[in-house]
Formats: structure tokens, sequence, C-alpha cells
């Protein structure tokens, strides 16, 4: 049997510094993809329909549901957001590694239906950086800004759901933490035992050489 890729979930609140972790962690590692989810949130800018997000409307979104296309979905905000299915399983069946950057919710549901999947929560270092990262932007008014603390605080009351817990206070720290998470399930024994069939069955075949 070839390879199977690993899928993981990384979750955050919003000002975590999630996107820029993982755009840098596919920069530096091989073999590792991320999914374009499908929502019906609309574009901000500098966003790139088919890179940052798939963007529907709620009747294609609600017809993509229909077909099951999706293998998790959750309302987060006002908006709907989904993970294709097809997409990942294809990525998953020719042994690449799927990053899924998806809210507690998805995290929960992809755990139950494939529970080999790694779920990785980030964190901001502090509460203050997280109100200077949600202001930053400069892109929303004050009521959007408290509601997306208050959302913020929703999703981080469940990072204990996580297997792995990320700290963003470094940048780089916290992308070599996720370099290790990823580099120690490529070194599992499971991984490992289906990337080398052939020498473990040569390596162990020897014995009468000897
Ligand atoms: P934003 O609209 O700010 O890009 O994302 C808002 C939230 O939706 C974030 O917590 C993000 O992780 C989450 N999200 C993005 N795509 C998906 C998805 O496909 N499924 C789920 N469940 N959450 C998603």
């Amino acid at each position: 049997m070839a390879s199977q890729g690993i899928l993981y979930t990384i979750s955050a609140p919003s000002g975590a510094g999630k996107t820029s972790l993982v755009h840098a962690l596919l920069e530096r590692t091989d073999n590792i993809c991320v999914s374009v989810s499908h929502t019906t949130r609309k574009q901000r800018p500098g966003e790139v329909d088919g890179v940052d997000y798939h963007f529907v409307s709620v009747e294609e979104f609600q017809s993509m549901l229909g077909e099951a296309s999706f293998l998790e979905h959750a309302q987060v905000f006002d908006n709907y957001y989904g993970t294709s299915q097809a997409w990942v399983n294809q990525q998953l069946a020719q042994g690449i590694d799927v990053i899924l950057e998806i809210d507690w919710q998805g995290a929960a549901q992809v755990r139950r239906i494939m529970p080999a999947t790694r779920s990785i929560f980030i964190l901001p270092p502090s509460s203050e950086t997280l109100q200077q990262r949600l202001r930053g932007r400069g892109q929303d008014d004050e009521d959007t800004i408290a509601r997306r603390m208050q959302a913020a605080v929703d999703e981080m009351s469940h990072f204990a759901e996580a297997e792995y817990l990320v700290i963003n206070d470094d940048f780089e720290v916290a992308l070599a933490d996720l370099q290790a998470i990823i580099r120690s399930q490529r070194l599992s024994l499971p991984s490992q035992q289906l990337k080398y069939q052939a020498l473990l069955a040569d390596l162990l075949s020897r014995s009468d050489q000897f």
C-alpha cells in the first residue's frame, strides 16, 4: 500500500496569527498542502478567490451540502464555511499531508469522522496582544472588533480539545513548534512502516546471509 497522507486541523481565534504561520509552514515543508475552504462570507480586500477561499453564494453552499460535498461544515459569525471532502481525500490518497484551517466545531466533526486526524490549537501570548492584532487590521469598526474579541474568547475556550498547543509569541518559535509536530507525526511507527515497507521486509529477511 502506498503511504497515506496525514490530516491536521489547525484552529485558533482570529488574531492568533494562524494564517501567516500556516503560509510559512507550507513554504518550509515538503509534501504538505492546505485545503481551500468554501465560504459564503464576503471577500475581504486582498483576498483571492480560489486561493484564500472559494467564495460562493448561500444557494451554492446549500446545494453542495445537499450533495454531501463537505467533509465538515460550520457556521462562524453569520457565514457558512465548509471543507471539500473529495479534494482532501485525493491529497491524502497521494500521500500528501493536508492542513485544515478550521474552527473548533469543524475540528470536532473531522476528528469524529477521521479519528487519525491530528489536531493543533494556536493561541496568542496575551489578551493585550490579541486585542492589538484584532485592531491592527484596521478594517473593522468598534462593534465588529468587540464582537470579534468575544468570538475569539469563545473559540479559545475549546483549546483543550486539541492534542497540540502552540503559543504564537515569537513567530519563528511557533513555526518551529508546528514543524516539530509535523515531523514527529511523520516519524511515527505507522507512517514509517508504510514508507519503508520494502526496507523493513528486506532487513528482516536477510538473517541467513550473516
Ligand atoms: P475568516 O472568515 O476570518 O477567514 O475565518 C473565520 C473562522 O472560520 C476561522 O476560525 C476559521 O478557522 C474558520 N474557518 C475557515 N474555513 C473553515 C472551514 O472550512 N470549516 C470550518 N469549520 N471553519 C472554517
